[in-house]
């Protein structure tokens, strides 16, 4: 397509934008549904050039009627699109029903259709090392294998309550209400911590499973061991949770604010223990060298939880350390939680933190290329879940500040996954007229199809995959992506990276 738009369409407020590539006509038309042309905007002939393709960018804003339309210039035309007062309610559910389907440790039923299966994983998990049993069930599989790991378990728990923090009311629908959904990966986090606070990095077999569904991998579950990563990120889940439940169910959110508390007492007493796969360990490592930034988000969650003076001195501490770098956030860098977080600090500690919300927002201003994402030519495994990061940053510093500039950069990434890109994809599974469809994820594969409502990891310039290798040579960075479940370095699918899509769509819809 040489018409880029978002293919889940746009509200009648919202500015919209189609990015034409290639030498195209003077003119760009608007089509109804009935082939009439309701709106006619010049195209401005100055190009931009990015990843291979020469670009202009086309304000079509002035459309605001509610229907279905197609853009047309000269011989090129877009995929049909809808402008409607919600038209991502649908793809929110889905994406938050995802993690539905991601249950590990319970039956999966008719809701799922084909991907419904018997209970699996229950068995007991053996501490590494040791012939001591542990009960861990439950929680999400973290991606296309079937591994729990709590490192981002706990990103995912906190990009979507603070998408129920930032509009709730975007949350009307879907297999179960959000807070039980979350709650599910809550229940189990709790089963992984030690009796001494410490929490374990992880619970999965020894080795990748093959293409095969839950039930059927059946290997002996192992509990790797504990590092201060997992423990704090674990505290501040805990702590954040238990704010949110106190109205649900005090109970439940007074065990999670004991919890986050023997956690932090683990780590104030402990040097960091970084991850690594001990021998014989060849699932995901979520390994992290500095596990500073960590401390500092659990520090700030128990201070806003718990008050007093202790929490609130540790975040300061920690914040004079590593407040002169970056905010991001990822499963390995906690600080741009701890920065959105802490913005509700009183004092000199919140203060920091919003300065650092606004300063880590302008900095991703000026990177906007001519997609409109804030990546350069090297993109990551998983580049879309930094493009969804990176607009919950954005959008974090609108609700700051309510500067327009800051909400219309947000939605330039979402408007990026959801189809205005080089590939022209809807990088989420079920959605668009060109929908991701052959992920790298192992129901999906064993079953033929793909489970609706997941976010593709998108474009990964490093070529980290046979599959990728060989299709992809010389691409450029935007164009590195194959819509094939053995492009496991482009098309997988995670938790963490349907979680900041949802975040960052809940807000766009309520802002
Ligand atoms: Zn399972």
């Amino acid at each position: 397509m040489n018409i880029q738009i978002n293919q889940l369409g746009y509200t009648p407020k919202m500015k919209k934008t189609a990015l034409l590539r290639g030498p195209l006509a003077d003119e760009m038309q608007v089509k109804n549904a009935a082939g009439e042309t309701v709106l006619t905007v010049p195209v401005d002939q100055g190009r931009t050039e990015l990843w291979g393709d020469s670009l202009a960018a086309v304000d079509f804003s002035a459309l605001s009627m509610e229907g279905t339309y197609t853009l047309h210039c000269g011989d090129a035309s877009s995929y049909p699109f809808v402008v409607a007062e919600s038209p991502y309610q649908d793809c929110l559910a889905a994406l938050v029903d995802m993690l539905y389907y991601q249950r590990c440790g319970c039956d999966l039923g008719p809701e799922t259709g084909v991907f419904a299966h018997p209970a699996c994983h229950t068995g007991m998990a053996r501490v590494y090392g040791t012939e001591e049993k542990v009960e861990v069930s439950g929680g999400w599989h973290d991606a296309g294998d079937y591994g729990r790991y709590i490192v981002p378990a706990a990103k995912t728990v906190a990009d979507v309550l603070l998408a129920w923090q930032w509009n709730p009311a975007a949350f009307v629908q879907g297999i179960t209400p959000v807070l039980d959904e979350v709650r599910w990966e809550l229940e189990w986090m709790l089963k992984m911590q030690r009796a001494d606070g410490a929490v374990y990095h992880k619970v999965t077999c020894a080795s990748f499973c093959g293409m095969v569904m839950p039930h059927e991998e059946t290997e002996a579950l192992i509990l790797s061991p504990v590092s201060t990563t997992a423990t704090a990120d674990f505290a501040a889940a805990m702590a954040m949770a238990s704010r949110f439940y106190q109205s649900v169910d005090a109970a439940f959110a007074q065990r999670m604010k004991e919890a986050a508390l023997q956690a932090w007492a683990f780590i104030a007493d402990n040097d960091p223990i970084l991850f690594r796969n001990p021998e014989g360990i060849r699932t995901g490592g979520y390994g992290d060298g500095y596990d500073g930034d960590e401390r500092l988000w659990a520090a700030v969650e128990l201070a806003l939880t718990c008050g007093g003076d202790s929490y609130p001195k540790a975040a300061r501490e920690w914040l004079a350390v590593i407040d002169q770098n970056s905010a991001p956030l990822g499963w390995a860098d906690m600080r741009g939680y701890a920065a959105i977080e802490g913005m509700q600090l009183p004092g000199e500690a919140g203060e920091s933190c919003r300065r650092w919300v606004r300063k880590e927002a302008d900095r991703l201003l000026e990177r906007i290329n001519a997609y409109g994402i804030t990546m350069t030519d090297y993109l990551p495994w998983g580049s879309n879940m930094d493009v969804c990061n990176h607009g919950m940053l954005l959008f974090a510093a609108y609700q700051l500040t309510h500067q327009e500039t800051y909400r219309l950069a947000a939605e330039k990434q979402l408007h990026y996954v959801l189809g205005v890109n080089p590939v022209s994809y809807c990088y989420v599974s079920g959605f668009g007229s060109r929908p991701m469809s052959h992920p790298h994820h192992r129901p999906s594969v064993a079953q033929g199809v793909a489970q609706p409502g997941m976010l593709s990891g998108g474009p990964c310039s490093g070529l980290a995959d046979a599959c990728a290798k060989e299709r992809l040579q010389g691409q450029p960075a935007g164009k590195c992506f194959v819509d094939d479940h053995a492009s496991y370095s482009t098309n997988e699918i995670c938790i963490y990276w349907n979680s900041p899509l949802i975040a960052l769509m809940a807000g766009i819809m309520g802002a």
